[in-house]
Order: C-alpha cells, then structure tokens, then sequence
C-alpha cells in the first residue's frame, strides 16, 4: 500500500480535511447519543441546556453542547456505581481497566475503560510512535514504574503492539536503569523531558557514561509536560542524547490526541480518533484561524465507558499556520501544549505564561537545566523571582550570565525579575510532572 511505511493508517493520516470533518461529525453524533441515552451525569448536564442528540446536524452544532470540566466530574463520583459515579455508561461488569489522575490539581478523578475503549487508547499511541519511526526492530526502553496514572501503560502496550521489544525499567533506580538500557542496547525510550534531562545527569557525573556515545537511544518520546515541544528544551535533550526527541500529548480523560512526526514540525492532531476545538481565552468563541491561540476543548471520539465530550482542558494551544511536510492532513499545533490556563497569569499587569521563561533559561547553555519561578505580593506589587544553577566551572562568569539572561527574559516576556542564583544540584529534580512555577499570591 502507498504510505504504509510512513503512516500508521495511511487511508485516516491522509483523509482531506473536508472528509475528517464529516467523520468527526459523524463519530460526535455517535459518543453523543451514547452518553446522552446511557448515563444520568450527561443527560442531566445536556438536558438542563437544552439539547439533545437531534440537534447535532452540522460540524458547527457541536459548539452549542456544553463542556466538562474536571470539577464536575470530582463532584459526580464517589458515588454509585462506585466510585465512577453515574457518568459511567457501561454497567461496572464491563470496566475492565482503572486509572485515576495524578491530582496535581485537586482530588484525583477515577477513570474507568471497557476493554475496547483501552484498546482504542493503545491504537492511538501506536499513530506516534510509528510517526516518530519506531519500528519491530526497536527496543523500548520505559524508565517509569507505572501504577494507578496512566503515565507510559499505553506506551508500554503500544510499543508491544507495533512490535519493539518492551523492556519496563519499573523497579530500578536512576543508575540501574541507565545500565540496563546500556546491557539491553535500549534503541528507544520514552519519559518526561524533566527526567530524560535528569538521567542524562546521572549517566554523566555518577557513572561516567556519556548517554549520546555509550548508549543506543536514537529516539525519544517525551510526555506528561511541555518541553518536547519548547525548542531550547528539546535542544538540551537532544544534545544530552545523541537522540531525536519527539513530543507526545494527551491526558487521562481525553486519551492520546496528539504527537510529533519525525519532521518535527508541530503537534499533530489525531482527528480520526479525537476532536481538538481552540476557544478564545476571554470571549469563548470557537477560533479556526491558523495561528489563533486559547484554551483546548478535548472529544475522544471514541471512548464509551466514561466519554469525554467537550472538556475544558485548560491547557494553551494553538493552531499551527502551516501543514507539515510528512503529508499527513491532520491540523497541527505550534508549541504542543503552551502552558495552563491556571498558570497563565497577569504578573505586574502583563499576561505572562511560565513556559516563556522555559524557552529563554534552557537557551543559556551555562545554567542547569533545573529552575524555579516564584511569584509574590510585596505591598501593592508583584514581584517574579527566578532561581537556578550555574553549571560548575562557570561559577566566575556570574555577573555576565545574570546580564543576558535579563535581558532575554525582559525581551521575550516584557517584565523584570530578581535572578538568584543557587548551588549547583540544590534545586528539585523532578521525574515527573514538574511543579516550577509558584504563584504565592494565591495563598
Ligand atoms: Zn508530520
């Protein structure tokens, strides 16, 4: 078939848009009704807006159904049928698979999937990590003891599904999985970038192995935080690797919606699979224009346990002004997932989104890769502190690494900071889900 060696699903991955438009359509109409006629939650939220399964008939009505957002579904559960409360659609016999979320945010949400539906979420990671040019040839290694998260179980089952061998570096410490994907010739991996980051440092300076020249890893998967799509990020990853780093997005609720190809262009979006709407930040309207930018609105047009239909991610994206040159039709993002709308936040009078801030410090080649942000109220003004390391050896060029660091950070974010500089290794390392950004104003 043309494109089978490029493309996962070559007929999906190259639909015109006009036709990925019907079938989103169609598959919306489906899920929609699904919930509508199997679970009180939906039909409760639908019916007391005034709408029904009908009332979808053109691409353009599915703006009218209202969204969901992780509160609602926190304050649905705990209830019969427990704990998903009656926003589950199947009776609890066909749950097959349970996950919550790392409640990083508040109380975590229970999350439960038929068999099929698990299946439906290992497909879609499969589209990745064959875009990214993992193959039956590759090993996977996954530095990750998963557990109740979803974090790498769907990378796990995917790999095995487009044939790597899966090696699972669950119960090992940071230097025994470095020498175990050294013994297995590990050719892949995937991880958050702050730990892909994090490994490398130890391979270096307590082991002595330099991951770019003694280890195998060619390619890198990176989920769970922004930095495979920030590009200083990714330059340090792939620098410290010897390796192409590819992001990968999704979450518990709306599945794997997302990924890089091996151009490394943008964020595509798996429209077969899942429907991604940009909502203007402030006015809410729904924004199709390449480049607009605001908050994502998540479908999985798949899942039927528990369907996620309009969910108010709360995560900044924004559309793509181009298309991407692997041929593949699905839109694209700029920048992954920019930030959070949470931490997106007006700091002495400017919009400010902490990922900015990312971009700039990661350029600095003599600072480490971890830092902090810190915001607090001093009287009546903000005030942004930012703390990180000097690399050792570096330590007397100080006051000229403080200059150009301000400097950037004031061009690229408009504000001025106080810069504190710490020892070397005092900071937090994170495996995952980094916390950098403190907004103390809140408390
Ligand atoms: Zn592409």
């Amino acid at each position: 078939m043309a494109g089978a060696n490029i493309y996962w699903n070559p007929l999906l991955e190259t639909l015109p848009q006009e036709k990925l438009k019907q079938l989103q359509l169609a598959k919306f109409k489906q899920i929609f009704k699904w919930a509508y006629d199997h679970s009180k939650f939906y039909r409760k939220l639908y019916s007391d807006a005034g709408i029904q399964p009908g009332d979808i008939r053109k691409f353009e009505d599915i703006r009218k159904v209202p969204k969901m957002e992780k509160s609602m579904l926190r304050a649905a559960q705990g209830k019969d049928p427990y704990p998903y409360g009656d926003m589950l659609c199947v009776p609890l016999e066909e749950v097959a698979v349970y996950r919550q979320t790392s409640g990083t945010t508040g109380q975590p949400v229970y999350w439960a999937d038929t068999w099929q539906d698990w299946e439906g979420g290992i497909e879609a990671y499969c589209y990745a990590l064959y875009a990214q040019g993992y193959r039956d040839n590759d090993r996977l290694f996954l530095p990750f003891g998963y557990n109740i998260f979803i974090a790498f179980w769907s990378a796990h089952y995917a790999g095995e599904k487009l044939g790597c061998e899966v090696v699972p570096g669950g119960v090992l410490n940071t230097e025994a999985r470095i020498l175990k994907m050294q013994e297995v010739r590990a050719t892949c991996m995937a991880s958050t970038p702050s730990y892909v980051l994090s490994i490398a440092d130890t391979a270096r300076n307590k082991l002595g192995i330099n991951p770019a020249k003694d280890l195998f890893v060619r390619k890198i998967t990176v989920a769970g935080e922004p930095g495979g799509s920030i590009p200083a990020t990714r330059n340090r990853m792939q620098e410290a690797w010897g390796a192409k780093v590819y992001d990968q997005v999704g979450s518990t609720e709306a599945g794997h919606w997302g990924w890089e190809c091996q151009h490394q262009s943008g964020v595509h979006i798996n429209e077969g699979m899942s429907l991604v709407e940009i909502e203007d930040i402030e006015t809410g309207e729904i924004l199709e224009k390449p480049g607009a930018r605001g908050r994502m609105i998540v479908t999985n047009l798949n899942r039927c346990a528990m369907p996620c239909i309009r969910m108010d991610s709360k995560d900044v994206i924004q559309w793509h002004d181009r298309t991407c040159d692997c041929g593949r039709t699905y839109r694209m993002l700029n920048g992954g997932v920019i930030g959070r709308t949470d931490d997106i936040t007006k700091v002495k009078g400017v919009l400010f989104a902490p990922s900015a801030c990312e971009e700039v410090i990661r350029s600095i080649p003599e600072l480490s890769d971890e830092y902090q942000i810190i915001v607090e109220r001093q009287g009546n003004e903000d005030d942004i502190t930012i703390k990180c390391e000097i690399k050792p050896g570096f330590e007397s060029q100080q006051p000229n690494i403080k200059s150009r660091l301000t400097d950037k950070l004031r061009i690229v974010t408009n504000i001025g900071y106080n810069i504190e500089f710490n020892t070397y290794g005092s900071l937090p390392r994170y495996d995952a889900k980094a916390k950098r950004f403190k907004d103390n104003r809140k408390h």
